[in-house]
């Protein structure tokens, strides 16, 4: 008797050591590869080569439009020629394709450059935007994406030239209004067949290249990706997430033209860099750069080498797809029905045999099912309490999506999450019995399933595959009387969750930041309640652990992660001045301005009506008026005919700005076109605004035909960068820092015009 308990429980360590490790395999094989030297061999992507293109384009801030902006563009076409390619630059206005409250367009040069393929089936585009926002230096975002094709090129003209034509398109102004990107689509004439669009993006400073975004029907794409990048991450819940958010980038305007396909790639770790000035070089990670640059490589090689014929067009369907182990797993949208109904079967099968075989009977099991659903609630809400304690604390991180160095608190997280499951089990197993906790929490997978096949298709395999591993598995183990061979196939069950839940929990950390930790918290969850039959009987102990551990974790993240001069606590600040009435506001885009910014803007205003850029109630402060003149507009012809009025107007900054904005007050516009590009009809059905960025030296060109004849009402406003100098203007102290937006720091002059 002594001997078989004491084999029992070293069979039993022996089992969750085997999960462990699987489990740190898991993550380690989404980790970013390390990056390649400045030596290595010339047909390779090296992450040193790439990053030292990095270097020169993070020297400054580079907002589209901007000297900075030019020198980086200069910079791009130079280092073309002298890669042998022969750059162009596209001068053409972009326009905002997704209507909000006005209608965005900017000017835009684009870089554009063709490595000519031998005998080409079709078009590849690789993309990157190579402005940044204007407090940014921009070394990730998107000087990575930047440097990942300039590096790419380079390699690619060591080797054998491919057969189809890559097409390297560097936009402008994609943090503007991915303005680059649609001018590119609307006008350029290499785009209008279409083709294959491979977008490369970082909104942080580490973290894996995820492939996160397809375009639809992505199953030829996905396939290609998969078999040839050395370091696939990428997971079809992601795709699910991401047509969801209302997030865009340069792939948007691709995506929605409809005539190409396509991939989308970012790393988004270290998101506290992100549109701030602290995205610099020497925060970058090179390894993500590195991870970028393989793949980015690697799917040039072999698209440039593919048929595009079909490859360009949607396939049947959207694949299924996740990384395991350094392989991307695939398969086709038709099974994931099927999937998800086997899983749920062999729950029902497990939950019959479980009967059956006496470990429950069925009041148990229904009880154990409701009772499932503790922590999987729970635990979320409580990653959720966790922020709130932790912004309560630091107030800093309020506006932070994720801290400066947020994996400790990833880790308390996890022990959290950990804790939650170990107390719920500990306190029911006497009761319920562990089989049938077990089966009740197999049954919410297999349920999520068949929710997930129905509205998020790609993310059912995310709770399918392993209630249907768990299933199986607990049949074997029921029928079965060899102990070794049960423990061997409840190991092997929650292996299949391991492998799967495991490395989604860490991508979906840096994905929502632990502002919203309540994601990965679900999931990991979720993936306790796979683990049930394998948790030790005594499970108190565990719990107490996962307690500790959870206390330990969170110390050593409040001590790790402090605010300071490399690592400040951002904060949002603007300076509105209206020139009609002399009055002028401090206005913060946070909702409770931090420390700083509410000496400025410690009360509430609506601001929307004079400057319609901004807000109704927001933070806001009275401010000094400073002696800055406002945008002038002036007629340059007009005409009155049929009770309609065609005017052209001119909008003139009188300073140095980045933008400019024209809204239309008592007339509704029946047409418009804005520096000679018409702006179509269904961006003029409500009340007509336009905001252009990198305005022209002399002046913006805005013809309007106007429903009624007589003079109108305007309101016009730009805006530049830079709060220094302004009066009563209080800098920032040491530790506080510029918050990553796209209005930080912005000085807006209204004014309004009847003519
Ligand atoms: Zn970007």
């Amino acid at each position: 008797m002594e001997h078989t308990g004491v084999r029992r429980i070293v069979a039993g360590l022996v089992a969750l050591i085997f999960l462990a490790a699987l489990t740190l395999a898991s993550l380690w094989a989404v980790r970013p590869p390390s990056p390649l030297g400045p030596d290595a061999p010339a047909g390779e992507f090296s992450g040193a080569r790439a990053y030292a293109h990095v270097a020169k384009i993070g020297q400054n801030v580079h907002v589209a439009g901007s000297g900075a902006a030019d020198d980086v563009r200069a910079y791009i076409v130079r280092t073309l020629q002298d890669d042998g390619l022969d750059p162009r630059i596209q001068d053409a206005v972009g326009a905002d394709d997704a209507l909000g409250d006005g209608y965005t367009m900017a000017r835009v040069r684009n870089v554009v450059a063709v490595l000519p393929g031998t005998n080409p089936t079709g078009r590849i585009f690789m993309m990157a935007h190579y402005d940044s926002v204007q407090v940014s230096y921009g070394a990730n975002d998107d000087g990575a994406g930047v440097a990942t094709l300039l590096e790419t090129v380079r390699a690619l003209k060591t080797g054998p030239a491919p057969k189809n034509d890559i097409v390297f398109v560097f936009t402008e102004a994609e943090e503007a209004c991915l303005c680059g990107a649609e001018a590119f689509v609307h006008s350029d004439p290499l785009a209008a067949d279409g083709g294959v669009v491979l977008n490369f993006e970082a909104r942080g400073s580490s973290g894996p290249a995820i492939m996160f975004e397809t375009t639809r029907e992505n199953a030829g794409v996905v396939g290609v990706y998969g078999d040839s990048v050395p370091y696939p991450v990428a997971t079809s819940f992601a795709v699910e997430v991401y047509r969801i958010l209302p997030n865009d980038t340069d792939f948007s305007p691709f995506r929605d033209a409809g005539r190409f396909t396509g991939l989308n790639t970012a790393y988004i770790d270290g998101s506290a860099v992100y549109h701030s000035p602290e995205d610099r070089p020497e925060y970058m990670d090179q390894a993500s750069l590195q991870h970028h640059g393989s793949n980015a490589f690697a799917l040039a090689r072999a698209f440039g080498g593919a048929d595009l014929k079909t490859l360009s067009q949607p396939s049947a369907s959207d694949a299924t797809y996740f990384p395991v182990l350094r392989y991307l797993v695939r398969y086709p949208g038709w099974l994931v029905w099927p999937l998800a109904i086997l899983a749920l079967l062999a729950v029902l099968a497990l939950a019959w045999l479980g009967r059956r075989r006496g470990k429950f009977g069925f009041g148990r099991l229904s009880a154990a099912f409701g009772l499932a659903l503790v922590p999987i609630l729970l635990a979320p809400v409580l990653a959720q309490v966790l922020w709130a304690i932790l912004v309560a604390v630091r107030p800093g991180y309020r506006p932070m999506l994720d801290p400066w160095r947020p994996d400790w608190f990833r880790l308390a997280v996890v022990a959290l999450v950990a804790t939650t499951v170990l107390v719920w089990y500990a306190l029911l197993r006497k009761r319920f019995g562990s089989w049938a906790l077990a089966v009740g929490g197999l049954a919410w997978l297999a349920v999520l399933g068949i929710v997930l096949a129905a509205f998020a298709p790609g993310g059912s395999y995310l709770t399918a595959l392993p209630a249907l591993a768990g299933g199986v598995a607990g049949i074997v183990a029921l029928v079965v009387r060899t102990g070794w061979v049960k423990l061997l196939a409840l190991t092997l069950g929650a292996a299949v969750a391991v492998v799967i839940l495991a490395p989604t929990v860490l991508l979906f950390f840096p994905a929502l930041g632990l502002a919203t930790g309540a994601a990965p918290a679900f999931f990991a969850a979720l993936l306790g309640l796979t683990l049930i039959l394998l948790i030790p009987r005594r499970a108190w102990w565990p719990a107490i652990g996962a307690a500790l551990a959870f206390v330990v974790f969170l110390g050593v993240g409040l001590a790790v992660d402090s605010f300071d001069v490399r690592h400040p606590a951002p904060e949002q600040l603007m300076y509105a001045l209206d020139t009609d009435t002399g009055q002028a506001q401090w206005v913060s885009g946070d909702d409770r301005p931090g420390s700083w910014a509410k000496q400025l803007a410690g009360g509430r205003a609506d601001l929307k009506d004079e400057f319609p850029l901004l807000r109704d109630d927001m933070a806001a402060g009275p401010a000094q008026a400073a002696n800055l003149p406002a945008p002038a507009l002036t007629v340059t012809s007009d005409s009155t005919a049929g009770g309609q009025r065609t005017v052209t107007l001119n909008l003139k900054p009188q300073r140095s700005v980045r933008l400019a904005y024209l809204q239309v007050r008592d007339a509704h516009v029946i047409s418009a076109t804005v520096d000679g590009r018409p702006v179509p009809a269904d961006a003029l059905a409500g009340e007509f605004g336009v905001l252009f960025h990198n305005v022209p030296t002399d002046g913006l060109v805005v013809s309007l035909v106007l429903d009624k004849p007589g003079p109108t009402t305007f309101k016009v406003l730009d805006g530049s960068d830079g709060l220094a100098g302004l009066p009563g203007f209080i800098p920032r102290p040491a530790g506080i820092g510029v918050e990553g937006s796209h209005t930080s720091e912005l000085v807006m002059v209204a004014k309004t015009y009847h003519l």
